[in-house]
């Protein structure tokens, strides 16, 4: 059997998500833009949706556009507010520990000629929100901050930052990339002050290739995509419907029991942090205080990450070797927290999910001893 701890590199589709892109594969499969009473019914899966996602993350069902997932959602929002927003105002804040889908489109925008300021952690790991204020002045058009790291799980305390600078430079626009936060720790939209914000389908058990940006009422963007005018413009394109369908019934299926979630997850992180802290030549890069339950990167010295991975693997656990996105390239992130080059050579990403027993950590660690007796002779 399968013991599946790379969760935060995509999760397994619930079956609730699974029915319903289904049901709208085999039954209700008119185009949301038809007149007619199929197309009625398509667009009625997508209106439950937006009201699904509106009332897990605290927004107004208005304000949920769907897209082909985060990496077109950071796209949209950050090119897109910069063409708008960007005109005479040419700096962008944004932080050292960005996915590649957020910090690709701001490099972009970097050879295009806007200043870019790159806010990194400190010595103890962490952002000072003071250095994200700090760094926004008049001429900034555009904030973008992570709320949850994908590598070792770090919060970023962007609810400070945001309110300081929507307080101070209003005209700022605000945009968070919170993939790894959503479902996961509790996010209120209007609480963290982020104009734009962007969600996935598949990290929360539901299904690949949808995912949401979330912007509020009175901001505009720029398409990336023109075409049929599909989500009010802002993103032409005939709609997933079956995607939308299953988006929606996991966010259902999931968000009455987030307090819950959380405990469990604290509970498992725990024990997960006690055993490993039972091996030898084991190192924890998240830090328990800081870091979301779910995620947890680990170096287990003198063993390079792929080995440890393709090791782990052969007993049917599966993990990733730093960032899966970034197909075992070595992770400037994990650099940019203070990880010294032989600690990056070996760290390791433990992400758990809902369905993560006691048990499945039981077997990791039984994985990773073995590991050290069979790969450190
Ligand atoms: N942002 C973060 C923090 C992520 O972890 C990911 C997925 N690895 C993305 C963006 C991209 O999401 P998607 O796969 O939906 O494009």
């Amino acid at each position: 059997m399968n013991i599946y701890l790379d969760n935060a590199s995509t999760t397994k589709p619930c079956e609730p998500a699974v029915s319903a892109a289904f049901y709208c594969m085999v039954e209700n499969y008119g185009n949301p833009s038809s007149l007619h009473k199929m197309g009625i019914e398509a667009e009625k899966v997508l209106n439950d949706t937006r009201r699904a996602i509106a009332s897990a993350i605290a927004c107004a069902p208005e304000s949920v556009y769907f897209t082909s997932g985060a990496t077109e959602s950071n796209n949209a929002a950050i090119l897109g507010a910069a063409e708008i927003y960007g005109r005479r105002k040419r700096k962008i804040v944004t932080t050292s520990i960005e996915h590649p889908s957020v910090a690709e489109p701001i490099k972009r925008l970097e050879e295009l000629g806007y200043e870019v300021v790159r806010i990194s952690p400190n010595r103890s790991g962490e952002i000072e929100y003071e250095d994200i204020i700090s760094a926004v002045d008049d001429n900034t058009c555009l904030v973008s901050c992570m709320l949850v790291n994908n590598e070792n799980g770090y919060i970023l305390p962007i609810k400070r930052a945001f309110m300081a600078i929507k307080r101070n430079f209003p005209e700022c626009i605000t945009h968070c990339d919170a993939v790894q936060g959503f479902l996961k720790i509790p996010i209120r939209a209007n609480e963290i002050y982020a104009d734009l914000i962007s969600i996935s389908a598949h990290k929360i058990h539901g299904i690949k290739g949808v995912g949401a940006l979330i912007m509020k009422k009175g901001i505009r963007i720029a398409p990336i995509l023109r075409g049929g005018g599909q989500e009010k413009g802002v993103r032409s394109g005939t709609e997933s419907v079956p995607l939308i369908a299953g988006f929606g019934a996991a966010v259902s299926a999931l968000s009455p029991t987030l307090q819950q979630a959380i405990k469990n997850a604290e509970e498992i992180n725990e024990y997960l942090r006690s055993r490993l802290s039972d091996i030898e030549g084991i190192s924890i890069n998240s830090k328990q205080d800081s870091c979301s339950p779910f995620i947890m990167n680990i170096s287990v010295e003198r063993i390079r990450s792929e080995i440890m991975l393709h090791h782990l693997e052969s007993k049917g656990i599966f993990v990733s070797s730093g960032s899966a996105c970034s197909k075992g390239a070595k992770s400037s992130v994990l650099k940019e927290f203070g990880l010294s080059d032989r600690l990056i050579d070996s760290a390791i990403r433990i992400s758990i999910s809902r369905e993560t027993t006691w048990g499945d950590i039981d077997a990791l660690i039984s994985g990773i001893r073995d590991g050290q007796e069979k790969l450190l002779k």
